[in-house]
């Protein structure tokens, strides 16, 4: 069989039969990638202990007819802060979930990986008060890679300048200037305060998400409010985003 190198994000395991398993990859170039991993449930394999979400690895890959087969592992960084910690678990399995969900296998999206990268290594070290604005900032910044970048500085339905709007349409897909708000459907309010966070949020390098210093009720309504929008846009359930909301 064929091999190739594949340095990928592990998102996700599901068991296949009594002792494989299944590992949803996010490529280096933003590609999903499943591979079958054989025996890795039978006692001290390396490639069982390797293959863990939030790992990042460099693998040997073999074509197979459905599910490529993974030949060899080598770990890049485990995050093993993140995998032994509760709080930073429910802060990167928003990351890793939401991933799963919208990467496609064959198709391209050379952003994803450094994004999901970046994320992960801050999340591994930050103060837990600050999980939440990181969650934040990569749900806004991958949504606006998947194209659906909020509009927040003008009416995202008529284009006029809505420096002072407090409306906010997942749909229309950012603020509403008020005569639009009073027509368009799933309208929800958006304070100035959190409307100016998800802008701050959107430009911010990952390491520099802190600093924000966004107090917790604008950081509340902004996940509420990303949270809608994500739902409206992404097809598939987030369920990792929707624990957080409840519980992070
Ligand atoms: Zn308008």
């Amino acid at each position: 069989m064929p091999t190739y190198p594949l340095r990928a994000l592990v998102l996700r395991k599901t068991k296949l039969g009594e002792a494989d398993t299944i590992v949803t990859l996010l490529a280096e170039d933003g590609r999903q990638v499943r591979a079958v991993a054989k025996g890795v449930r039978r006692t001290r394999s390396k490639i069982g202990s390797r293959v863990e979400p939030y790992a990042v690895v460099d693998l040997l890959l073999a074509a197979g007819r459905n599910l490529e087969v993974v030949q060899e592992v080598q770990t890049i960084s485990t995050h093993e802060a993140i995998r032994s910690d509760y709080d930073r678990t429910a802060a990167a399995s928003v990351v890793v979930d939401f991933l799963d969900k919208v990467s496609v296998e064959g198709q391209v999206e050379p952003k994803t990986f450094p994004l999901a990268l970046a994320t992960l290594d801050v999340m591994e070290t930050a103060e837990p008060d600050d999980l939440r604005a990181l969650v934040l900032a990569f749900l806004v910044k991958a949504l606006a890679m998947q194209g659906y970048r909020p509009t927040l500085d003008s009416c995202a339905r008529c284009a006029c300048e809505a420096t002072d709007a407090t409306m906010f349409s997942a749909a229309a897909g950012g603020v509403l200037c008020s005569e639009c708000a009073r027509i368009a459907e799933g309208v929800m309010p958006l304070t100035c305060d959190a409307r100016l966070a998800m802008g701050a949020l959107l430009g911010a390098r990952m390491a520099d998400v802190a600093a924000l210093r966004i107090p917790r009720p604008v950081a509340d309504e902004v996940l509420r409010v990303l949270g809608v929008f994500a739902g409206y846009h992404i097809p598939a359930r987030l369920k990792a985003l929707e624990y957080f909301a409840r519980h992070g």
